[in-house]
Order: C-alpha cells, then structure tokens, then sequence
C-alpha cells in the first residue's frame, strides 16, 4: 500500500470535480472575460466581506503580491521566523519587491501584538528600513498546522491602524482554521487589508488561490499579476474546481483533522518518539529522540510505502488530506504500532 503524507497538495480532482471543470463557461481572464472566473471572484470576496478578489495560479503569486502592493523597496515586513513568505518563496520578498524580513520567534508560527509592537522601527529614525507591513499566517505550516486566536488578531489590528501598517493574511490554509474555530470568513476579512486563500491544499483542488480586498488593493494586485506573469486566459476550468471546493469539499476538513490527532495519538505511545507538537488541523510535526535518525527512520517508512518529509532537524511532518483513505489510516497506524514493538531501528 501507499500513503503519501508529504503535503495536503498531493490529492487529484474527484470525477465530480472534473465534470464541474468540463461544463466551466470560460473566455479571456486576461480581458476579465471569463464568467467562471469572475463569479469565482465575486462569490469569494462576498464569502470575506471585501470589495474585490483576484485569481491567481498559486499561493506564492498572491503572497508575493500582496508584499508587493503594500511595500515600496526597502521597506521591512514583520513577520514569524517560520513564515512561508520568508522560508519557502525562493526569497521573493526581496527579488519582488526589495524588502527585508523582520523575523519574530512566535508561538508554533503565531506572533503576538506586544512582539510585533517592539519590532516596529520608529518612522521618524531614518537609519532604519521602514515597517509598512505585518503578515501573519493561519494555519501555520512550519508551525504544524496552529490555528491563530482572533482575539490576538483583534489586538495586531488596532497596533498596525495605530502605526499605519498594513495587515497581510497568508491564508493558505485559512480553511482549516475556520473548521476549527467555526468563526466566520467576514470576522477574518474585517481584520485584514488582504487575505491569500489556497484551493490546491484541503480542499483538494488541481490549482488557484485568490486575493481578497479592496477594489483598490486588487486593482493593483491585477498590475502586479501580469508583471509577475500571472495572466491567464480560459482560467474559469481551474476556478471552476475552486467554486465546486468551496461549496462541497469544506465540510470534510474535519476528517482530516481528526486522523491527524489519530496519528499523533499513535506516535505518542512509540518509544523512538521524543515528541509530537500539539495537533489542532491537518498537520502532525513531530520529533525522534536524539539517539535515532531521521533520514534512516524516513527511509524505513519509505520501504513500507509510507511518505513525508522533514522540515529541519526535529521537524518531521505529516499531512492528512482529502485522498488519504480510511485504509491508508489504518495502514499507518498499524505500521507505525508494529514499529513501536520490533524498535529495530
Ligand atoms: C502552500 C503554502 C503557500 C502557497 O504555496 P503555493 O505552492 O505557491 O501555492 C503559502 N503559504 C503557506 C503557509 C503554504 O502552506
């Protein structure tokens, strides 16, 4: 058997997902021709309370995006040590739009109000860059899948109108969060000038993430876009898969949330494990005790068909989605139990 357990990325469109790509009504996205697009848009900036949203090919573009509309070069960024934007967007931030990163060393991924407050360079002291742009991200992905509590968001709000930042949601995974939470989009998009929101993750689709916020933001996020290459023509097949996710796969996040505390559960009791990060959405992060190895621990579940990666030393990390069968769970669990009893490694 095979379980592939790298990333929530790995799943394939369901049969009824393609039909909904098949009969997608498309035309030129490029000239904002494509019905499938635009009610895509529509119906997303409605979902968060914005005036407008924007489709993009991928969770990077929207991201880097964002920094880009509201940075000027040289300008910082406040952000997590663990962000996406800073680790995994190939250093875009600084190709893109020529800002540096202030990193704070959050909770699991999660910043707070006092900290992003004490990393705010003063604007009247010229030798520093200048803070024009908090970003957090929720779900976290290196901080193992944590969920934000909106109060703290609440309070990041009023800080950033009080030093006149703007506030960037990467909300790649922001669906997982409001599975848990049960909050809705609009308390998230009251709180934001932008939020990213990835289809390719839980929600299982082929491609597409979109940009939420103002008509101004998004008219010049559509600028943006097409500099970085981001236009694309009949996109309503791919934003048609987006529409059919959010009305019929949103509901089943919560399978894959409880299969990952059940995986937590199991690597809990096995002797090698030194420690598993608390579990609250799709993501289990956890860590070998000192004496084992991870490359040959990864390369023994590999032999059993089993697959995921490492995210730095101590950071193993395991993904349930959407096409990870109730027969890959057990397959797993059982897997990972037997381990526990020959400890051959
Ligand atoms: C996956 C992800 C993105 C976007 O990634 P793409 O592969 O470019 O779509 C952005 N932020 C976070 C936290 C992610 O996990």
């Amino acid at each position: 058997m095979e379980v592939n357990l790298i990333s929530d990325t790995v799943t394939k469109p369901t049969l009824q997902m393609l039909e909904a790509m098949f009969a997608a009504p498309v035309g030129d996205d490029v000239f904002k021709e494509d019905p499938s697009v635009n009610a895509l848009e529509e119906a997303v900036a409605q979902l968060f309370g914005k005036q407008a949203a924007l489709f993009f090919p991928s969770g990077t573009m929207t991201n880097q995006t964002a920094i880009k509309i509201h940075t000027q070069p040289g300008d910082q960024v406040i952000c997590d040590h663990f962000s996406h934007i800073y680790h995994y967007e190939g250093g875009g931030a600084s190709f893109n739009s020529g800002v540096s990163c202030r990193l704070i060393q959050g909770d699991r991924g999660r910043i707070t109000a006092t900290q992003i407050e004490e990393a705010i360079n003063p604007p009247d002291f010229y030798h520093s860059p200048k803070s024009s742009l908090v970003s957090l991200e929720n779900t976290t992905n290196k901080g193992g899948g944590a969920v934000y509590d909106i109060e703290e968001i609440k309070k990041i709000k009023m800080l950033c109108e009080a030093h006149n930042l703007a506030l960037h949601l990467d909300g790649a995974r922001l669906w997982n969060a409001l599975e848990v939470t049960r909050e809705s989009p609009k308390a998230y998009g009251a709180l934001f000038d932008t939020l990213s929101l990835c289809f390719s993750k839980g929600l299982g689709c082929p491609v597409g993430s979109v940009l939420v916020g103002s008509n101004e933001a998004i008219e010049n996020a559509l600028k943006i876009r097409k500099i970085l290459g981001g236009g694309m023509r009949q996109a309503g097949y791919l934003a048609a898969a987006a529409s059919y996710a959010l009305t019929h796969h949103r509901k089943d996040l919560k399978n894959d949330h409880q299969k990952a505390k059940e995986i937590a559960a199991v690597l809990q009791t096995l002797p090698l494990v030194d420690h598993i990060e608390p579990v609250q959405t799709n993501i289990v992060i956890f860590a070998l005790k000192p004496q084992q190895d991870e490359t040959k621990f990864m390369l023994k579940m590999k032999e059993k068909g089993i697959y995921f990666i490492g995210l730095g030393k101590g950071k193993l990390r395991m993904v349930t989605h959407r096409d990870y069968t109730e027969a890959q769970h057990d397959y797993l669990l059982t897997t990972l139990t037997k381990l526990n009893e020959d400890e051959r490694l």
